[in-house]
């Protein structure tokens, strides 16, 4: 299976190229050639491990990795750092089904494919005969930051630099970065936001003069922003694995659609379900769920792409995002797999912001439904489901809630209904605590998890425990115009 470029219809690779070159020559995004279908029986899936499900899912996209090199890959991902051996295990809560995709190292779903992401690339980067070091460059909300430092730290033959909008992430996540142990970890907050951020890494990504500087010194640059298809293809896993365990505890019968709500940002998240959807599995409607940043919302009300808004800071910080980077995969595919077409939307949205698709293209999207909630509206639903259910979400999975609750009265639509849980309440402590009960405000940000322990019943991650007494290691700031003077600096 080869790889082509969304902008350049001459650009074809191999899978381990993509992972290593993460975007393509032109800025553009690199799409599978086809999606390949499922060729393992769900009754078959349903007994196997998460493990089992990856390798069965992966082999099908990675085709030119062996069977040795992605199980190695695998076992090394999702192994003793999950604190469940379930890896992602689904929990039912009023009438929905919970996929908890939080259990890893850093407790947000980003570990799901940045626990493997690191040897698939190291993997791909021997398979052909790079010397260069790898330089992971990345640009977070918040989220991915730390996923990716703790998948990265001390790699052999990697650094990776990690920037983020300096007032535009929790306390909890600024503190996981800033206390990254590793030599080739390096953390810079910006005096920006994250849009500004993840500019400010593409122009250095498509910079040729700065990558034969970089060639020179002995580096490549390479992405572990959801861009990289190494991280896509993981993705897809936990949406055929929640499939067939439903199944196999009895929740549907097989060939049963689900309903599957995603609370987007970068659009990898939903995207993956997308691709599990054009595999075979039954999945009916892929419900995009915003917070107040809701251009995805408006995109599918009204097929235009309108960047052109106020950025609006919310609970859910790894969502505040008004460029959503892999839904081009998805322009790609309704434009008929056309990169001259994409290739012209998205220079319409450098250039002006906005891109409007055309009426043949809308039809396409008659299995999305888009909505968003309100910051008033997250808090409610975190309050209610705490209230009715003893389960505590986080302000992201609270928006998924919130707008299946939307769903479910605009459409009366009773199909068995995943919702992906993409982070620990603890991560997101304060705003939970308060969303909860408002007096909680007033109290320290340790004192509130220890509460949240009380009150939920689950046990304070590991993630947290760790970082009560670790010290500040980063303390880097810089301007969004001095994000490539500061990678040079740390290079050299
Ligand atoms: C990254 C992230 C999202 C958004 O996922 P995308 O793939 O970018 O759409 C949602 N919730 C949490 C907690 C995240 O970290």
């Amino acid at each position: 299976m080869l790889y082509r470029s969304t902008r350049n219809a001459d650009e074809k690779v191999t899978a381990s190229q993509a992972v290593l070159k993460g975007l393509a020559d032109n800025g553009g995004l690199f799409v599978p050639e086809q999606i390949p279908m499922l060729d393992v029986p769900v009754e078959k899936l349903a007994d196997m491990t998460y493990q089992e499900t990856a390798y069965e899912v992966m082999k099908l996209f990675l085709t030119d990795y062996t069977e040795e090199e992605l199980k190695q890959c695998i076992q090394k991902a999702y192994d003793k750092k999950f604190d469940t051996k379930e890896i992602a295990p689904l929990v039912k809560a009023q009438d929905a089904y919970y996929l908890e995709l939080f259990h890893g190292s850093t407790i947000a779903f980003k570990d799901m494919a940045l626990s493997i992401l690191p040897h698939l690339l190291i993997t791909a980067a021997r398979k052909n005969q790079v010397q260069n070091d790898i330089v992971i460059l990345t640009a977070t909300s918040g989220d991915t930051g730390k996923a990716a430092l703790a998948g990265f730290a001390d790699v052999k033959g990697t650094k990776i630099i990690v920037f983020y909008p300096k007032d535009g992430v929790s306390p909890i996540q600024q503190k996981q970065m800033v206390t990254q142990k590793g030599d080739n970890t390096f953390v810079v907050g910006i005096n920006g936001n994250f849009d500004q951020a993840q500019t400010g890494v593409k122009k250095m990504f498509s910079d040729q003069g700065l990558a034969k500087e970089m060639a020179q010194a002995g580096y490549q640059f390479s992405s572990a922003n959801s861009i990289n298809i190494g991280r896509l293809v993981p993705q897809i896993v936990y949406y055929v694995y929640a499939y067939a365990k439903m199944v196999k505890s009895g929740e549907i019968k097989n060939g049963d659609n689900i309903n599957v709500v995603v609370p987007t940002g970068n659009f990898g998240n939903i995207l993956a379900a997308f691709y599990a959807k054009n595999m075979g599995l039954p999945i009916g409607t892929l419900i995009c769920a915003s917070n107040e940043n809701k251009v995805l919302y408006d995109f599918f009300a009204t097929g235009t792409y309108d960047k052109n808004r106020e950025f609006v800071l919310t609970s859910s910080p790894s969502m505040d995002i008004l460029i959503s980077s892999n839904l081009e995969r998805l322009i790609y595919c309704i434009a008929g797999n056309d990169a001259q077409k994409n290739q012209e939307l998205m220079v319409s949205l450098q250039e002006k912001g906005s891109y409007t698709i055309t009426e043949e293209m809308r039809q396409q999207l008659t299995s999305f439904y888009g909505n968003y909630a309100s910051e008033n509206e997250t808090a409610a639903t975190i309050r209610e489901i705490f209230k009715d259910a003893g389960y505590v979400i986080d302000p992201h999975t609270a928006v998924a809630a919130a707008v299946y609750k939307k769903y479910q009265t605009e459409t009366g639509d009773q199909t068995k209904t995943v919702i992906a849980s993409t982070a620990s309440p603890y991560k997101f402590t304060r705003s939970v605590m308060t969303a909860i009960d408002e007096t909680y405000n007033s109290r320290e940000d340790f004192a509130l998890v220890d509460e949240l322990a009380s009150l939920s019943n689950v046990k304070i991650p590991k993630a947290i425990e760790d970082i009560r007494t670790a010290p500040v290691l980063h303390n880097t700031v810089c301007e969004v115009e001095q994000m490539q003077s500061v990678v040079k600096k740390f290079l050299s």
